[in-house]
């Protein structure tokens, strides 16, 4: 039961955002950023936002070579062009938003180790740098052979290194913190701890429906339109939508001692990757190794896949220098069909955008973008 100065102050918004992640928060400061009198309100479920966006590896991603050559088996050209080009956009507009300094960005160039069975990939170089010259204005990929040695890496798994010019990399708790700052700051609200159960269009506004367990009933908003931007989670408020949860295990070292390279890092068309951060080594990946279990929306960490990223710290990145586990963790990516995200208009009141696979901190910011294209 509401009291009467509740109902009057607190139950009605121009435009509620489902979802603290990059995407949400992304989509609040572009809606505040075109209604700027409007009353802005971000619903995210747990007391921190609990999904990908403050659980990655910090990469500024555009996609390996390895990766985007596998992408070409499914993805027409102007479909991968296209993801590239969005993924630049997103990232020059996240830099630009909050500057590199507050997000921690950093150009301490990105590679990848390429195996001996990935070695034909390298024939195709000069294809991908063509098809995406338009974007890039230079080659994407170059070879970084003589980096090998210097860095340390396993000489037996590493036949060959190739570097991607147009990859960085950020501190992911330092720019989704600069992003909530700056949401707060434009005057958007955010409530924590506020799990949206459903949603009901009526004819003049939607009926937002979230757990209130202190009052023991349901707490329901209303809001002129409403924007759902819950990636993973997606189904439980949209079942129909083409939405898959996968799992990413991640590890972080404590400093090693006299670690030889800086930088972001793939192997195996992305499945793995490593970065150096505060002398540190964090290392994700794996989920190719157990596809089925990692379908999967628990945040919890499995022995099989934390035990497989060690062999990879030992086998493959430090062979022969000690190194001891400092945390562990994992987070909730979103796949399906296709690596295009869905920013989709539902109705004039409803929209979401969702469903970033791997690549949301370059990609999110341009989707919220996009997102305002749709609205009536
Ligand atoms: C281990 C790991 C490593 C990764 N590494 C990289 C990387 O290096 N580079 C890169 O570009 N991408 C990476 N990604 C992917 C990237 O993090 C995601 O693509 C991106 O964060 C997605 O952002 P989002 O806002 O769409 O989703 P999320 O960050 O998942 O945000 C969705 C939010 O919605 C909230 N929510 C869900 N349902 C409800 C509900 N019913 N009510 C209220 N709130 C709700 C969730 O709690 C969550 O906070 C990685 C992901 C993982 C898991």
């Amino acid at each position: 039961m509401l009291s009467y100065w509740e109902q009057q102050s607190f139950i009605r918004y121009d435009h509620i955002v489902i979802g603290a992640g990059i995407v949400g928060l992304s989509t609040a400061i572009e809606l505040k950023d075109k209604y700027p009198q409007q009353r802005v309100l971000v619903l995210e479920r747990g007391l921190l936002p609990t999904g990908a966006s403050s659980r990655n590896a910090g990469f500024a991603c555009m996609g390996s070579l390895t990766e985007l050559l596998d992408d070409s088996q499914y993805s027409s050209e102007d479909e991968i062009v296209l993801l590239y080009e969005r993924r630049k956009k997103g990232l020059e507009i996240l830099r630009k938003r909050l500057g590199d300094e507050r997000i921690g960005y950093k150009a301490n160039g990105s590679y990848e180790l390429i195996s001996d069975t990935e070695l034909p990939a390298l024939e195709q170089m000069d294809y991908l740098n063509r098809l995406l010259l338009p974007i890039t204005r230079q080659p994407a990929f170059k070879m970084a052979n003589e980096q090998i040695q210097a860095s340390g890496f396993s000489a037996s798994y590493t036949k060959a290194m190739v570097e991607n010019t147009c990859e960085g990399e950020l501190h992911t708790g330092k720019m989704l913190r600069a992003l909530t700052d700056y949401a707060i700051e434009k005057g958007i609200e955010i409530k924590t701890g506020a799990e949206v159960l459903r949603f009901e269009e009526e004819a003049h506004y939607v009926a937002i429906f979230l757990k209130h367990d202190l009052r023991n009933e349901e707490l329901v908003l209303h809001s002129d339109k409403l924007f759902i931007c819950t990636n993973a989670f997606t189904p439980q408020l949209l079942p129909d939508e083409d939405v898959v949860p996968g799992r990413g295990q991640v590890l972080i070292t404590q400093p090693v001692q006299g670690l030889k390279f800086k930088g972001v890092y793939h192997f195996d068309k992305g499945f793995y990757y490593f970065r150096e951060i505060d002398g540190r080594i964090l290392l994700g990946g794996g989920r190719n190794l157990d596809f089925g279990g990692e379908t999967t929306a628990e945040l919890t960490i499995t022995e099989r896949i934390q035990i497989d990223l060690e062999e990879k710290l030992h086998g493959i990145i430090i062979p022969g220098t000690p190194f001891l586990i400092e945390q562990r963790w994992s987070g909730i990516m979103a796949f399906g069909a296709t690596k295009q995200p869905i920013v989709k208009s539902f109705s004039p009141r409803v929209y979401g955008a969702f469903r970033m696979g791997g690549m949301g901190v370059a990609l999110g910011s341009e989707v919220a973008q996009q997102l305002m294209q749709l609205i009536v």
